[in-house]
């Protein structure tokens, strides 16, 4: 497995495996690798000829320097955990390959980056779309891997790909959990422990959710799982809101759409954690 800095190596090698006609499945990621990463690894593996990840902690999609500043970094053990997986290529570039000068681009997304993750996260997900469709450029993917984790920007990811007219295809993945249901995050390393032995009753308490849905309104449900996660010292919730999957839209009855899913972002002391449930 190669780990290249440089675009213009990296492209070098783009072009030596589309002439040989192999396919490309791409992982792009911030690094801190664990196994939901590497769960998207194997899914491009098995798909793919080729897979190229890519670790780059990228600075203009945190709206928190202190966020950016502690990101846990881990280059290491990354490229290791990347090699036993069966990756091809990573590309770690610095900041000044990948900005060689400020991209100013604004893109619009119709109010899906404003709201949930968005509301709290300004340009947030502008920064997101502008890395992404930088990689896109330089790895020319076939495929690219995205987590159900990280729920907004999947869809903002493949709302990107539909307005730009690329040709690359967006697989979504499931989210991977902790034996107590935690969804694995590189952020999960920065937990207090006995934040960390608590923040399993965030997804605990979606199930929990999901299953009052059956005799309770929305409202009722939303109140349940504000107070819930709430009273566990250390915890607050930042939002919690049950919407309609393919717009973001909060809905007021089970009934408007068959496509729900509760968002949730929740401080675990001063640690930001966001999940997800299909309802
Ligand atoms: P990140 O390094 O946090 O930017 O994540 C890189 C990719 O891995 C994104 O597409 C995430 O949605 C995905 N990812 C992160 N955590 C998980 C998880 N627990 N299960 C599945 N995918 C994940």
């Amino acid at each position: 497995m190669d780990v290249i800095k440089h675009i213009l190596s990296i492209g070098d090698k783009v072009i030596h495996f589309k002439n040989l006609g192999k396919s490309i499945g791409f992982v792009p990621t911030m690094g801190a690798l664990h196994n939901g990463h590497i769960s998207l690894i194997k899914r491009a593996k098995f798909e793919n000829d080729i897979v190229i990840a890519s670790i780059f902690v990228n600075p203009i999609q945190f709206n928190n320097k202190e966020d950016l500043q502690k990101y846990p970094r881990t280059l290491s053990e990354d490229v290791c955990l990347l090699q036993e997986s069966g990756c091809d290529l990573v590309f770690t570039p610095t900041e000044n390959e990948m900005y060689p000068s400020p991209d100013n681009r604004t893109f619009n997304f119709d109010s899906l980056d404003t709201l949930l993750e968005g509301k709290f996260r300004p340009g947030h997900f502008n920064g997101v779309a502008i890395i992404v469709s930088k990689l896109f450029e330089i790895l020319k993917p076939d495929k690219a891997y995205f987590g159900e984790k990280d729920f907004q920007q999947l869809l903002i990811i493949k709302t990107m790909v539909k307005k730009m007219n690329l040709s690359v295809e967006i697989i979504p993945c499931t989210t991977i959990r902790e034996a107590d249901g935690l969804a694995m995050s590189s952020r999960n390393l920065l937990l207090a422990s006995e934040d960390r032995v608590n923040a399993g009753m965030i997804y605990q308490t979606l199930i929990k959710a999901k299953e009052l849905s059956k005799t309770q309104t929305i409202a009722e449900v939303k109140g349940f799982t504000i107070k819930k996660i709430n009273s566990i010292p250390n915890f607050s919730v930042e939002y919690f809101e049950i919407i309609n999957s393919l717009n973001l839209r909060e809905i007021t009855n089970w009934e408007d759409t068959e496509d729900k899913i509760g968002c949730i972002a929740a401080y675990a002391g001063k640690i930001r954690l966001i999940d997800n449930l299909k309802f």
